[in-house]
């Protein structure tokens, strides 16, 4: 969009998460959506590079004949197989879809860093195989080959038309609900739901001091994931301030029906991968986790509980489903939060 030579300041009013395009796209200052201002922050000072954990102790238990069962090998390579799909399909729709809709500075601003943990999470994925010296081939290919992973992406993926269309606009009822639309797909089931029975077992081999290295760099992702969620969660309640138009109760019952489908999608995922269960955790034990996890999504952006389910893991509260930006890791992250500055 070409500018115009003016005296007139930006108008903080007038900016918008999205159809914000009267207001300035470009410039930072005045902020409004300063939760995405936050976010950025809570980004940097949790940053890692995957290549900071040490594999030493994963290499030794992977080769070792004893150490993992068949079942325990064939459920740490699923999981990885599934998550090496997952954030590629996240960075794709921040860059070539949700980022061109966007017209807040500061919700830009967010945007260009979370792409960033995305391809680390990839390279957290790519180091993990390289290191174990598993078949690449086998496990990046997982998405294509296993039908588990296969129906979770598929159903992600077939949501990326609209917004992937170059002529795509804004500025429709139909348009901007298909954006919230994207944001609950890709937000809410994506990166807040469909990770979750994957954690959990990355969280198992934890708790049996298994695979240490690779659960640690999970923990990580799981951290700035619980982020990009909560960011996601931002910019939809965010649009249903600016335009409560939006929200229909025909759009709020489809929104419904998707977080259910995901809910089954990602349940069925679980029984298929883990048919005996894994580490104590059953079959029935994932669903009803999944689905606990569900209701507090849909809670939180306004939509009524689904399945009123326990959690049949508290102990993955502590460690995976974070309330609030706990700084569990203090040690690694607190120097990069003081770690700014550089000598030359
Ligand atoms: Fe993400």
């Amino acid at each position: 969009m070409p500018i115009t030579k003016t005296s007139e300041r930006v108008n903080i009013n007038k900016r918008r998460i999205i159809n914000g395009e009267d207001a300035d796209v470009i410039q930072l200052y005045p902020m409004k959506h300063t939760f995405a201002w936050t976010a950025y922050n809570v980004g940097n000072a949790n940053h890692w590079l995957p290549t900071e954990i040490t594999m030493q102790n994963d290499i030794e238990q992977w080769k070792a004949p004893n150490v993992l069962t068949p079942d325990e090998r064939a459920a740490f390579k699923t999981v990885l197989g599934f998550f090496t799909t997952g954030d590629s399909i996240a960075a794709n729709n921040i860059v070539l879809a949700a980022y061109r809709h966007v017209t807040s500075p500061e919700c830009r601003m967010y945007l260009l860093r979370q792409a960033y943990e995305e391809a680390i999470h990839t390279h957290s994925y790519q180091y993990i195989v390289e290191s174990l010296g598993l078949d690449e081939g086998e496990i990046f290919n997982m998405y294509r080959e296993v039908d588990a992973i296969y129906n979770k992406d598929e159903f992600i993926l077939s949501f990326n038309e609209g917004l992937f269309n170059p002529a795509f606009k804004t500025g429709t009822l139909a348009a901007d609900q298909k954006f919230v639309e994207n944001m609950i797909v890709f937000s809410i089931i994506m990166e807040g739901i469909f990770f979750y029975s994957s954690f959990a077992v990355m969280f198992g081999f934890q708790r049996q001091n298994k695979m240490v290295g690779s659960a640690e760099q999970i923990q990580y992702i799981m951290r700035d994931e619980s982020q990009h969620l909560n960011f996601g969660i931002n910019i939809i309640n965010g649009i249903k301030e600016e335009q409560p138009e939006v929200w229909t109760p025909d759009f709020q019952t489809h929104a419904v029906d998707l977080i259910r489908k995901g809910t089954e999608l990602e349940y069925t995922f679980a029984r298929e991968v883990f048919p005996k269960g894994i580490f104590g955790m059953n079959a029935d034990s994932f669903k009803e986790y999944i689905q606990y996890i569900a209701d507090r999504r849909l809670v939180r952006i306004g939509l009524p509980v689904q399945y009123g389910s326990q959690n049949p893991f508290p102990w993955m509260s502590e460690a995976i489903d974070l309330s609030k930006e706990k700084n569990f890791f203090e040690t690694r992250v607190t120097e990069y939060s003081t770690g700014g500055t550089l000598e030359w």
